[in-house]
């Protein structure tokens, strides 16, 4: 008697083993009839499908491709790993398996999306059984819709049709370990040989610091978000010199925890109670994650275009010394440059503050939000194909339910309401650590004795403000009115 053909799992934006449709299907069905399983991660550089993934992403994926062979090993799963198109890279590998099944969960990148369709038709005519779940979202981006069938643009209205669908999807629970017989040998590349992290210069040692990528790690931090930071998010997550906040973003970019869990142990935390303050804001911000999906599959060209037409002739002044203080947290306003050093080294930022340095960038310093979401891109361990690009036009005014584009953060009064004793400023912009709290975020306002005292050579060793606030300000506003008399919004 031959022995059963492998099933074949494809992990994407999933690396994880809880609430996986895809891994759940595949491995009742070989429960059942005896297969063995194989697991294929393939890294596509070509660009030609879903979004490459850049510098900080690219380390942890490192860790969590590790920390997901771990995983699967205790159901005596290989994971193979391969480098090219999946396009080509998948119908090779069900040719020299002689895999039969193949199973994954969705993605919504309008590329992908075009990748996986062809894959499907192409594999389906070949005799083999594709089949696609959803683990990524608490609710497919084409389920919402608004009563003429159309895609929502405004959030609050999203949610309320979305919330309830939400709230009635439990997740799957994680498959038992068993074993399954060995599949045939596969060729798998070695993951080091990917040169995801860096090494000269290894910049990922705040990364290495302050994360711990994989599912584990993922559960660590909600369950130490929901014991010690639930009942006070509501105010404490504005707070950037405070941990008010979950910090699963990077899990969730990485799938390595689903929305689905998270949901299902908020509700168990506040034992139903999800009306309460707390709960209530945590699950409208798991919302916005939602609705910057339910925006990346409407709307495929938000990567690049703005939403609102009217945008595409904005008069930006790129300028890249400005870009380039900007990016490196050197633009003499103190709570832009900590957010910038905070992503530097840690690769995450504060939501509070991600707003603040993205309303600098595209309206104090006139730079085209593309050039803010590129960077992003590069520096966040959770820069996502969705929430970034919708975010980066929320704060540039030119996306969904966005904030308008005249309504201009001042970076200084932010700092004072939302630093009000300049612990995050200190934490991340060393050299203004001696400042009195009444200039941290106004440095160049501090008399020249205090200056002196602080040990604070404004111009050396730290910038002044690369910008004037009103000028700024009058030049974005004005900017914006030359706009407005271009020609007429087409949503
Ligand atoms: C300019 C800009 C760019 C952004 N880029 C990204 C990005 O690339 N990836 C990303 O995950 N988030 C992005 N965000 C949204 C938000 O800042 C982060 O999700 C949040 O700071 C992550 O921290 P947390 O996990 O502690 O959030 P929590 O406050 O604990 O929220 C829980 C989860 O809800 C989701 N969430 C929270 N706020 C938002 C939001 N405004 N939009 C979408 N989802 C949200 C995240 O998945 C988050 O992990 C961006 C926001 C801005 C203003």
């Amino acid at each position: 008697m031959t022995a059963p053909l492998p099933l074949l799992v494809w992990f994407r934006q999933d690396l994880r083993i809880g609430d996986n449709p895809a891994l759940t299907a595949a491995l009742a069905r070989a429960k059942a009839d005896g297969h063995p399983v194989i697991a294929l991660y393939c890294l596509d550089e070509t660009k030609t499908s879903s979004r490459a993934f850049s510098g900080a992403a690219r380390w942890w994926l490192h860790h969590s491709l590790s920390r997901l062979a771990e995983a699967l090993a205790a159901y005596a799963i290989p994971l193979i790993l391969r480098r090219g198109a999946a396009e080509t890279l998948l119908p090779a590998l069900m040719a020299e398996t002689g895999a039969r099944h193949l199973y994954w969960n969705r993605q919504y990148e309008a590329a992908a999306i075009a990748r996986d369709t062809a894959l499907k038709s192409a594999l389906t005519a070949q005799g083999v059984s594709v089949e696609s779940s959803n683990s990524l979202l608490l609710v497919e981006p084409w389920e919402v819709k608004t009563g003429q069938g159309k895609p929502f643009q405004v959030f609050t209205a999203f949610w309320r049709v979305a919330r309830p669908l939400a709230a009635a999807r439990p997740p799957l629970p994680t498959p038992a370990p068993l074993r399954l017989p060995a599949p045939p040998a596969v060729h798998s590349e070695a993951l080091e040989t990917w040169d995801l992290r860096p090494t000269a210069p290894d910049w990922a040692g705040g990364m290495r610091e302050t994360w711990t990528p994989g599912s584990a790690g993922a559960f660590a931090r909600l369950e130490g978000f929901l014991e010690a930071r639930l009942s006070a998010y509501a105010d404490a997550r504005d707070r950037p010199d405070t941990s008010g906040t979950s910090a699963l973003s990077p899990h969730l970019r990485f799938g390595e925890i689903s929305p689905r869990q998270i949901w299902a142990a908020l509700d168990q935390a506040c034992h139903g109670q999800m009306s309460e303050r707390g709960p209530e804001t945590f699950a409208r911000e798991l919302g916005w994650r939602e609705f910057s999906y339910h925006l990346l599959y409407q709307y495929p060209e938000i990567p690049q275009r703005p939403l609102r037409s009217q945008y595409e002739n904005f008069p930006w002044q790129p300028n890249a010394p400005a870009l380039h203080a900007w990016q490196r947290g050197q633009t003499g306003y103190p709570i832009i440059d900590a957010g910038m050093r905070q992503l530097w080294h840690t690769g995450w930022m504060h939501n509070r503050v991600r707003m603040l340095v993205g309303s600098f960038l595209v309206k104090h310093l006139l730079q085209p939000w593309q050039a803010g979401e590129a960077w992003f891109w590069d520096t966040l361990v959770d820069a996502d194909p969705a929430s970034n690009p919708a975010s980066w036009q929320w704060v540039a005014g030119c996306g969904a339910d966005a904030a308008p584009y005249f309504r201009i953060f001042n970076p200084v009064l932010q700092g004072e309401k939302f630093d009000p004793d300049g612990a995050y400023v200190r934490r991340w912009v060393p050299e203004l650590q001696h400042l009195p709290n009444a200039f941290i975020h106004k440095p160049w306002d501090a008399p020249p004795l205090v200056l002196r005292s602080a040990q604070l050579l404004l111009g050396q060793t730290y910038p002044r403000p690369i910008v004037d606030l009103s000028f700024g300000r009058d030049r974005a506003l004005a900017a914006l009115k030359s706009l407005s008399h271009s020609q007429p919004e087409s949503l």
